[in-house]
């Protein structure tokens, strides 16, 4: 028998997103995580006999949109449906949900995975409610709090096109950054706002024959590095199973449904699929099938924004902007849409970039706030990277200007000049400070000249002092070069 090829992994992943809605999906409820227990509740989601639902519109505006940025089909005719369960949590004993006319499918998302870029198939999103939930605060005892019943959810689906944890990972992080950009959700992980469940199973070669072990759900995780982990766990959990008895076939076992248990850092049996009650759904006699009309549709495409990964590729290609910084900005969208605007100004865009990564976005998260937040503007913004590009001043001055520039109304090249922080490009005043910096630094000086394990920290020191002898005024390059000059003078006079 020869050694089976590596197992292929077979990823599918189902995820529910919590829209950002002030109500409920079918009451007038407030959608709050901060409130008391069974504070943001009525007839409606609590279940009560004779009380009659009503839709959100925003909701479902919300979910159209985020079908289209997947690039779904948008059914314009969608129907609601009772999947029937019974949980503490779900006093209806039913979920409004969608089954057979999901509101998008046959959808694709673009990814950039192993760098390259990477379409999963998206097979359908549709809305739903959430329930409640169950908290288990003593032993024996649990309570229920059921603020979060009837919460608008998102479910997406995608095909099973993703083969790696890695990728998995990647993909949940970019719909992440989808949903926040479209507005449609917080995609906040710590409040649960979006949840994930992978299927997973492999396909190993052997011989020639390729065998399929049974796929395998894993419930119900919230962070991206959950999907990571219990992923690649199941992967060679399932492989290692296979290779010991190759009974373990797709077909021949279960499929089932496992747990994550991140503390152990394993999935963990929890029940066999066939076992999965049968949800009995049926179409909701108290709502009303939808019709989206085309001036609704039109609208909501046309509000549809150029997507993070689209204008992250623009930046690169048509800016030239470094691809870590493009990402690294393009997370937020009002800082990109800021950035934009700082170019439109005038900004040269590789230095604005820069200047957003190292400058402006650290000055925000100091503050834990937004770039946007900073009161700085763009214009005042564009004007900082006009003078660094063109050598007024130099990185020191920046970074002191920057901060100066959040609690001052000047403008840059004002506040520079009043505060003496104009860069000294005068070379007979900047050969005088080197002069002064190597007759004060005897022992960096010989470091540099003789001792070729310390040069090279001797002449930054050197490099160091002389900025800081000018008050960091001086031009870095202008030094650096002076530099290098005094000690080859000095080397070829020994
Ligand atoms: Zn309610
Ligand atoms: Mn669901």
């Amino acid at each position: 028998m020869t050694e089976p090829d590596q197992a292929q992994p077979i990823i599918g992943l189902e995820i529910h997103v919590q829209l950002k809605t002030e109500a409920k999906l079918f009451c007038a409820c407030a959608v709050r995580s901060d409130a008391p227990p069974n504070s943001c509740v009525c007839p409606v989601c609590l279940g009560h006999p004779g009380a009659l639902p009503v839709l959100n519109c925003r909701a479902f505006e919300l979910a159209v949109l985020t079908g289209l940025a997947l690039n779904c089909t948008i059914a314009r005719r969608c129907k609601w449906d009772r999947k029937n369960y019974f949980y503490p949590d779900l006093p209806k004993n039913y979920q409004i949900s969608q089954y057979d006319l999901p509101l998008a499918h046959t959808g694709n998302f673009e990814l950039a995975s192993g760098g390259q870029m990477k379409q999963i198939r998206i097979r359908r999103a549709h809305l739903e409610e959430d329930a409640g939930k169950s908290l288990h605060d003593a032993p024996g005892r649990t309570l229920v709090d059921l603020n979060r019943a009837g919460t608008p959810l998102l479910e997406i689906v995608t095909e099973p096109d993703i083969t790696s944890a890695d990728e998995a990972y990647a993909f949940c992080i970019e719909l992440q950054r989808l949903v926040s950009y479209l507005g449609v959700s917080e995609g906040n992980m710590q409040k649960g706002q979006m949840r994930f469940e992978p299927n997973v199973n492999v396909a190993v070669t052997e011989d020639g024959k390729e065998y399929r072990t049974p796929i395998v759900e894993i419930k119900n995780l919230n962070s991206f590095r959950a999907v990571r982990d219990a992923i690649a766990y199941e992967i060679q959990r399932q492989t290692a199973a296979w290779r010991r008895d190759h009974g373990y076939q797709l077909g021949r076992c279960p499929n089932e449904n496992r747990g994550w248990n991140d503390e152990e850092g394993v999935t963990e049996f929890q029940r066999q699929k066939e076992a999965e009650q049968d949800y009995r759904y049926f179409p909701d006699p108290d709502l009303a099938m939808i019709e989206l009309p085309d001036s609704l549709f039109d609208r909501l495409r046309a509000s549809l924004p150029e997507l993070p990964i689209a204008r992250q590729e623009r930046f690169v290609t048509k800016h030239g902007i470094d691809p870590v910084d493009a990402a690294t900005i393009i997370n937020h969208r009002p800082t990109t849409d800021l950035f934009e605007e700082v170019i439109r100004a005038g900004g040269e865009p590789g230095i604005v970039a820069k200047q957003f990564v190292n400058v402006w976005l650290r000055l925000a998260n100091d503050r834990h706030s937004a770039v946007t937040d900073l009161g700085v503007g763009a214009g005042r913004m564009a004007e900082l990277a006009g003078i660094t590009a063109d050598g007024t001043i130099n990185k020191t001055a920046v970074d002191r200007l920057a901060e100066l520039l959040l609690d001052r109304r000047e403008r840059p090249l004002a506040l520079a000049t009043e505060l003496g922080l104009l860069q000294e490009h005068d070379r007979e005043t900047t050969v005088r400070w080197v002069e002064e910096v190597f007759a004060s630094n005897n022992r960096a000086v010989e470091d540099a000249l003789t001792n070729p394990k310390k040069t090279k920290a001797a002449v930054g020191f050197l490099h160091g002092q002389v900025m800081q002898t000018s008050g960091g005024k001086a031009d870095p390059r202008l030094v650096a070069e002076l530099v290098e000059r005094k000690l080859a003078e000095l080397r070829s006079n020994r």
